[in-house]
């Protein structure tokens, strides 16, 4: 039976070890978790409460089947629990810990055979044809004939316009989950980026530094629309709709088409039609040209992202009141530069007026969302993987090339036997595949791929277990 390994703790990473163990067509089934809580990853570590899910309650899960959903998880955890609710992602962690935990019982009684290695992967070379050897930081190795890259996404890279001086003066902070480390209150807080990271460093900002001022600047100075508190109802010419964006060519057309159907007399909340789109985005993705790809990212990227990846009605508020009570300021404006030693002069453009300004700030926090720019990154795993031609960028920095079904394209082009990724680094294929509803879909098809693949390549001759 074939051996294979799982490269990432996350929540993807613990969805496709839960899949696999469940699976009687796969061997030794080794998941590499790094060195954190596994299943957690970086959504679901917080342990801030108002950090919430920007999912319903009901649209949450790890495995495409188990015995109990989230939201029932929840109600048993905490009173007047709603399928509507938007809950803590500290609460999902716990959930898919539990659940992952339930699976290895499973495992243990049917005698299935499995190791967690709480180690970080450095390398996977290629030994023959569909088997390899990943390379572990404290030096050992694992052979498998299948190997599945969950690793998210990067590790966050400071921006080109951050002087280096600036980054090393304690004032920067590259990550917004370590708001903790800086003991001193800053008088003034500005954040590069207004997505839902930044939504969240809100909160935890103005919370942790209730004397601070608040400023954040993107390019767009959009801050992501709101969910409704309600699910809504559907848009009922939502299949007509969906059939004609599949139909027609080219971004603008289809931004024509979507505009008309807000319009449409039948439309009471456009966040419905927006939601009902769901079920195609990957295929309209991929039916876009690499022009149209790079024109929606240059040009739609920023206020589909507001209007796709809305917030928790809760999480809307609470910016709210900080805008309404002056201290938060929202800029649309450019980074140019970001210098000195602390307080920091962020230099920017304004996207309204061209004009150029300097913010001064005790701390900046670059919340800038998913970095999938693998070509550029400082991760030994994936930079020896694109060295050694088993994976390739994808052209505009999305991940890495692959198949639909997460199966890597090498260096020829050619799909690579056992070598599989899930979630972000897939986001030049699949576009919208990060999020907990396509990952759990994903990471179940992916379990029933590698079955299929181990049974007609190599049935039965890798039969070395441990
Ligand atoms: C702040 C935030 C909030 C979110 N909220 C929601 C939400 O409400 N609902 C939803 O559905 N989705 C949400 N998402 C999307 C989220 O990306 C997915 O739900 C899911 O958590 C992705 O998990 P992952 O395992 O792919 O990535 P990650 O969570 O990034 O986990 C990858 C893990 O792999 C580890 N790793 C990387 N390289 C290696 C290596 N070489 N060796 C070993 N380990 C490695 C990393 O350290 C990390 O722990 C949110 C994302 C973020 C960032």
């Amino acid at each position: 039976m074939p051996d294979i390994a799982i490269i990432g703790g996350g929540a993807a990473g613990a969805a496709v070890f839960g899949e696999l163990l469940q699976r009687d067509d796969a061997g030794v089934v080794h998941w590499i978790v790094g060195r954190s809580v596994p299943g957690r990853g970086v959504a679901y570590a917080t342990d801030d409460e108002r950090h919430l899910l920007n999912v319903r309650a009901t649209g949450m899960g790890v495995f495409a089947n188990h015995a109990e959903e989230f939201v029932q998880y929840a109600a048993r955890e905490r009173e007047s629990v709603q399928g509507a609710d938007f809950l803590p992602r500290r609460l999902f962690g716990e959930f898919v810990e539990a659940q992952v935990q339930s699976r290895i019982r499973a495992a243990q009684a049917r005698g299935r055979r499995f190791a967690i290695h709480s180690d970080q992967a450095v390398g996977v070379r290629a030994l023959s044809e569909g088997q390899y050897r990943v390379e572990l930081a404290a030096a050992t190795t694992v052979d498998v004939d299948a190997v599945v890259l969950a690793t998210g996404a990067l590790s966050p890279r400071p921006l080109k316009t951050v002087a280096e001086k600036a980054l090393t003066s304690g004032a920067y902070e590259l990550s917004p989950w370590r708001l903790a480390q800086h003991a001193r209150s800053p008088r003034r807080v500005l954040i590069i980026g207004t997505g839902l990271t930044a939504v969240d460093t809100l909160i935890s900002a103005s919370t942790r530094w209730p004397h601070a001022e608040l400023v954040a600047v993107s390019r767009h100075g959009k801050l992501p629309f709101c969910h409704s508190s309600q699910p809504l109802a559907p848009y009922p010419l939502q299949s007509e709709l969906n059939a004609s964006l599949l139909d027609c060519n080219g971004v603008a057309l289809m931004l024509r088409l979507i505009r008309e159907a807000f319009r449409d007399s039948q439309v009471s909340d456009w966040r419905a039609i927006i939601d009902g789109m769901r079920p195609i985005n990957a295929a309209l993705w991929q039916g876009l040209t690499l022009p149209q790809r790079r024109q929606f990212m240059r040009h739609v990227r920023w206020i589909w992202e507001a209007s796709r990846h809305r917030t928790a009605p809760a999480s809307f508020e609470a910016v709210e009141a900080l805008r309404e009570s002056g201290r938060l300021q929202v800029h649309a404006a450019r980074v140019l530069a970001v210098e000195g030693r602390g307080p920091l002069d962020v230099t920017v453009r304004s996207r309204e007026t061209q004009l150029l300004s300097t913010l001064q700030a005790d701390l900046v926090i670059q919340a800038t969302g998913l970095d999938t720019a693998v070509a550029y990154a400082a991760d030994p795993l994936l930079s020896q993987l694109l060295q050694d031609g088993l994976a390739v960028p994808d052209p505009l920095q999305l991940g890495v090339a692959a198949r639909p079904d997460g199966q890597l394209l090498d260096a020829q082009g050619q799909p690579r036997a056992g070598l599989y990724a899930i979630g972000s680094l897939l986001r030049g294929n699949l576009w919208e595949c990060t999020a907990m509803p396509e990952i759990r879909s994903a990471a179940h098809q992916l379990a029933q791929t590698l079955g299929r693949r181990m049974t007609i390549d190599i049935p039965g001759e890798n039969s070395a277990e441990a």
